[in-house]
């Protein structure tokens, strides 16, 4: 897989230990994990043991405290190996944001410890009622001396049936619509908190997805993450970080789909000569291999803006939109280049297609990244 970006040779190191132990622990179980289920646990205990159970925790509480680039680098890895399996092990850097952002010492211990120690987070955002309309959140949590107590569902929680710990956005005051909306830590643990339907996926099925119940979960006043109120701004600055890794991810899935392609061009007589040498299919590559770039090249464009501090909201949602889409696009013609052989089971195209369908809808539609962009753009700010 050709690379073109200026890793530092550290990174350059990582990464050869992440195709490692995709070789190892990924490549071999992702077709029977498609088919019969979800990513074992073991896969992500040998991911602690490398040091990467959260990629973004940081140094104080014992992480590694990668930056935006290298985490990307490793989503890319992830992505292109198996993307259930991706967003599996990515929950644990999703659900973190919030934390980085608004977390004091003794909520950063509470958050990390249980991911650093081999354990699924979860990020709780979504309802029945409430999915690209995130303000509309009805999941209540009502103060009660030095408690707070959540009532409500969430449904779409991406490891929510294995988490240990989950930041779970609910009301504190519903007349404030949006504004109202807080952001907790919650214990697997509390009681009242459960697990309901599991949902049955066309794609990414290594990953877990579940209804999250909350009846009565009783949690100490100081897991409210910053102020009652900054619910809503936590969880837009949480997924402006959560969007780069997504597109990340895409960028992987394409260079798969990509890759699988040109090795099949190469093998497949046709009219007695490979399909290779035909132009139709390698003007075709040339364009899926222009469009995987072009969307790296936004992918660490936006990691670069993130790790100097800079503004990169419209640019993450720019980036999430475009290298999506490309995704779905590459696979979609990586697919006919393929033609019938490509639609089977046999062809692991067929499993890439039906996972790439899924980045255009979470962490935002991509209709919801154009909102993005066209709000900072006639916001006039730019950015
Ligand atoms: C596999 C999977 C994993 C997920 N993981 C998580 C998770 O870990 N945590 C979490 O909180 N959520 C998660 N989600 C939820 C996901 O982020 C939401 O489903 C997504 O944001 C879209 O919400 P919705 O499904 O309610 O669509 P809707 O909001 O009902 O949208 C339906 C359609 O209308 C369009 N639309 C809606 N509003 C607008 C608008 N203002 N302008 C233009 N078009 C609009 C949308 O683009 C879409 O095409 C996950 C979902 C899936 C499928």
């Amino acid at each position: 897989m050709n690379r073109m970006f200026d890793y530092t040779p550290e990174q350059f190191e990582l990464q050869k230990k992440v195709r490692t132990f995709v070789k190892k622990y990924i490549d071999p179980i992702a077709r029977d994990v498609d088919a019969n289920g979800e990513l074992p646990m073991s896969v992500l205990k040998a991911w602690k043991e490398e040091g990467l159970a959260c990629l973004v925790a940081p140094k104080e509480v014992g992480g590694p405290e990668l930056d935006t680039v290298t985490c990307a680098m490793i989503l890319e890895e992830l992505g292109y190996a198996d993307l259930g399996t991706a967003t599996a092990l990515g929950a644990n850097n999703l659900c973190s944001y919030t934390v980085l952002l608004a977390g004091n010492p003794e909520q950063k211990k509470k958050h990390f410890g249980p991911l650093l120690e081999g354990n699924y987070g979860a990020f709780a955002l979504t309802e029945p009622n409430a999915g690209s309309d995130a303000g509309a959140v009805s999941t209540t949590a009502r103060r009660e001396g030095n408690e707070y107590v959540l009532n409500g569902t969430k449904c779409f929680i991406t490891q929510g049936g294995v988490a240990a710990t989950y930041i779970v956005f609910a009301s504190t005051d519903k007349c404030k619509g949006a504004k109202g909306l807080s952001a907790f830590i919650v214990e697997r643990d509390r009681p009242g908190l459960s697990a309901g339907k599991v949902e049955d996926k066309m794609g990414i099925r290594a990953s877990n997805t579940v209804e999250l119940i909350l009846e009565n979960v009783r949690i100490p006043a100081s897991h409210l993450l910053g102020n009652e109120g900054d619910g809503m701004k936590l969880a837009m600055m949480s997924l402006d970080s959560g969007r780069l890794m997504v597109a990340a991810q895409a960028v992987g899935v394409a260079q798969r789909a990509l890759d699988e392609c040109v090795e099949y061009v190469k093998g497949r007589v046709d009219n007695g000569k490979p399909l290779s040498a035909q132009q139709s299919a390698a003007f075709k590559l040339a364009d899926m291999a222009t469009a995987v770039e072009a969307g790296r090249q936004l992918v660490y464009r936006g990691a670069v803006l993130k790790d100097a501090h800079q503004p990169y909201s419209k640019h993450s949602a720019m980036t999430k939109l475009f290298c999506t889409d490309m995704a779905m696009q590459v696979a979609r013609d990586a697919m006919e280049i393929m033609g019938s052989y490509g639609y089977t089971k046999d062809a692991y195209i067929e499993k890439v297609w039906r996972d790439a369908r899924i980045l255009s809808i979470y962490e935002g539609t991509n209709q919801v990244q154009r909102v993005v962009i066209a709000g900072a753009l006639l916001k006039g700010t730019g950015h």
